[in-house]
């Protein structure tokens, strides 16, 4: 029986994609060969690759507004250097919202000076801060939409007359935006769009090109830009099922359809913490994730319990990175209610239980 995946990453994705991508392993399309022994530069991956570029451009709305789509490799961790060797001259401000936002932070101070403009650090990350001023002399302001391992989300991004550079690894596609209030976005496909090994980045053509230092091709957006997205070989496996899920959520009617869905789950199982006494939510109310959801049981001692009665319920991947410790509940597009359903449903039992 399939499990109730709540993963992190790399997590669920929609069933009938993982059907698709599996037939196409042997066989792509009826051509007399597999997907993953053809060559990049053949027709048939050509046109993949320019659909998963496009779809993604579509999806997010901002197609014909001068932005650009790539699938590079290297992980969202790569992007953390790559956005300061593309755009950092002087001085980089950063929001630090979590482990994520601090990687990217020390990376960037690599290579030039990194203004820490605001950071929820005091209270372990369990917040978004707010009312912080972004200076005008910065090359960049570069924020963490989602922080995955603690649970909070960014609900309204500052007014700034910077370029606004955002890691949205854990909820790109998950909720309608105006995207293009942003110069840069990328996201490690294994959170929300894919397998691992594909990296999608969004960008805006014209804040390219205006950094003094000499970037090596590999981390150079403009090269892999000029290449259409092949500069070297890329993971054509992950491209192709990338491309199948912003296929899956293009049919389903795009991201206000999805998110419609998001949203239920979320206050399905956010409703539980706050009602069940056995349990407290972790992320400050107000800053809550839609797609991770962390929390504690406020009884150590039914931890053994609890456990045994999620893993009999067929739930797969509930606990909570070491850094929050409890429980993570990470509800990705592809997590069906009904998952969430069986989750909340052990959370009333153990209350019944006692
Ligand atoms: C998982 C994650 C990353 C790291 O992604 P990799 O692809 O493993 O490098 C970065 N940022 C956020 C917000 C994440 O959730």
């Amino acid at each position: 029986m399939k499990k109730h995946n709540f993963s992190a990453g790399p997590c669920i994705l929609p069933k009938d994609v993982m059907q698709k991508a599996s037939e196409a392993v042997i066989e792509l399309d009826g051509i007399g060969l597999s997907l993953i022994e053809i060559s990049h530069r053949s027709k048939e991956f050509v046109a993949i690759m320019e659909k998963a570029r496009s779809l993604a451009l579509e999806l997010l709305g901002l197609e014909g507004k001068g932005y650009s789509a790539l699938y590079l490799q290297g992980g969202a961790s790569l992007q953390f250097l790559m956005v300061a060797y593309n755009f950092l001259e002087n001085k980089a401000g950063y929001i630090n919202t979590g482990t994520w936002s601090s990687k990217a932070i020390k990376e960037a101070k690599l290579l030039g000076d990194v203004l820490e403009v605001a950071s929820s650090k005091d209270k372990n990350f369990n917040y978004i801060p707010r009312g912080y001023v972004v200076p005008n002399d910065l090359d960049y302001l570069h924020l963490t939409s989602n922080n995955t391992i603690f649970g909070t989300q960014i609900k309204e991004f500052p007014d700034t007359k910077v370029p606004l550079i955002c890691d949205m690894s854990s909820d790109i596609f998950s909720r309608q935006m105006d995207f293009s209030r942003f110069d840069l976005i990328y996201a490690g496909a294994q959170k929300n769009m894919g397998p691992a090994g594909t990296t999608l980045v969004v960008v805006k053509d014209e804040i390219l090109g205006d950094v003094s230092r000499k970037i090596p091709s590999m981390l150079d957006y403009q090269v892999h830009l000029s290449k259409d997205s092949m500069f070297n070989t890329p993971a054509v496996f992950a491209v192709y099922v990338s491309m199948l899920t912003l296929q899956w959520l293009k049919d389903l009617g795009g991201i206000a359809a999805i998110e419609e869905i998001n949203e239920k789950k979320a206050s399905l199982i956010y409703s539980e913490i706050d009602l069940n006494p056995l349990f407290n939510g972790f992320a400050k109310k107000e800053d809550r994730s839609s797609m991770n959801a962390t929390f504690t049981l406020t009884d150590e001692s039914l931890k053994d319990t609890f456990d045994e009665m999620w893993k009999e319920a067929g739930i797969n991947g509930l606990n909570g990175h070491r850094s929050v410790g409890g429980y993570r509940a990470s509800m990705y597009n592809a997590l069906p209610l009904d998952s969430v359903g069986v989750l909340v449903d052990v959370m009333s039992d153990l209350e019944r239980r006692g």
